[in-house]
């Protein structure tokens, strides 16, 4: 029989982990032609979220649970699952029912099919912020420009994956993940469902603007070095445009002797290059932040307790 593994990564999760693992258990056990695993990974909750896990394992032996020693992050929880799911397949979904576990027959059947990764795509972004939509899209657009691949819109980490998938996913190790992206990257046969994507049913969204234009940076960054290029041109437009100016003044004072005029227009231009200068820098430092970040080769994430040893 073929095995199917739920990844679910979960950070202070207690009060929606009861309502998800009913759903789950619904979905398992009308799909009785495949195994399950349900794997939650707790992403070093500070709440009761580790103790509800043990509760369900306890009573539902398809539950494992793997615990990180501390909070490392959606991406690195997902690659600890990834690290220890033995399915055949792996559905990856949010543990605050956003993605609706009903979803998962259909992106089975497709599985089933031949295709590698059926990934769910939201209809609509929900209730979000005006602001958050705009940098979303212009988001996407840099990506869009900037890569070889197709950076999918609206698509989340909530899609089934085939096992060929997983050890693609396993290869990658870099540090600064964004896994939305490597879902791409790797490539193999993509399939969409489409899907309405609810608010969550519990608690808040542990995305502030901050760690969402975080998230954007380190996307742009991991896939393209367009930004560093981008910097060399402005730079050369910049040196270009200087040098006519300077050409200009020079023959200008020298025919006509005009004193030297215009001390606002100086202070505005040597801001305007300490500006751009910095900006530069700053894209370099990115860079060379991923640089250094990659060479220490720290592992992703740290196991605390894994279900297996309960
Ligand atoms: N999550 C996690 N570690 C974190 C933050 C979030 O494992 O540091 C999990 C969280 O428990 C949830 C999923 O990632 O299952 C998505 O988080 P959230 O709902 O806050 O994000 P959104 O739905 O707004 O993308
Ligand atoms: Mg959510």
């Amino acid at each position: 029989m073929k095995k199917v593994s739920v990844l679910i990564p979960c950070f202070n999760e207690a009060q929606t982990l009861p309502a998800l693992y009913e759903e789950l258990k619904k979905l398992a056990d009308t799909q009785t032609a495949y195994d399950w695993e349900l794997m939650f990974v707790d992403d070093g909750s500070v709440d009761a979220t580790l103790d509800v896990l043990k509760q369900l394992h306890i009573k539902d032996e398809r539950v494992c649970v793997l615990s990180l020693s501390r909070n490392f992050g959606k991406e690195n929880a997902l690659l600890a699952g990834i690290d220890n799911v033995s399915g055949d397949c792996v559905v990856v979904m949010d543990a605050d029912l956003q993605d609706p576990p009903s979803l998962v027959p259909e992106m089975l059947t497709y599985w089933e099919d031949g295709y590698q990764d059926v990934y769910a795509k939201r209809r609509d972004r929900g209730r979000e912020p005006l602001i958050r939509k705009m940098f979303s899209l212009l988001f996407y657009r840099i990506m869009a420009h900037a890569t070889r691949f197709e950076l999918l819109q609206n698509v989340g980490d909530f899609r089934l994956l085939d096992r060929q998938c997983i050890d693609a996913m396993r290869c990658l190790r870099e540090t600064e993940r964004y896994n939305k992206g490597l879902f791409c990257w790797i490539g193999f046969k993509k399939k969409e469902v489409l899907f309405d994507r609810g608010n969550r049913s519990e608690g808040e969204s542990r995305w502030s603007f901050w760690s969402l234009l975080n998230l954007a940076i380190d996307g742009i960054t991991s896939f393209t070095t367009a930004p560093l290029r981008f910097a060399t041109i402005i730079g050369a437009i910049i040196a270009l445009g200087a040098f006519c100016f300077l050409v200009f003044y020079i023959s200008k004072t020298l025919i006509f002797g005009d004193p030297v005029q215009g001390f606002t227009t100086l202070v505005s231009v040597v801001l305007f290059l300490g500006g751009v200068q910095l900006l530069s820098i700053g894209i370099l430092g990115e860079y060379i932040g991923r640089i250094y970040n990659e060479a220490k080769g720290r592992p992703n994430y740290v196991v605390k307790e894994c279900s297996s040893d309960w």
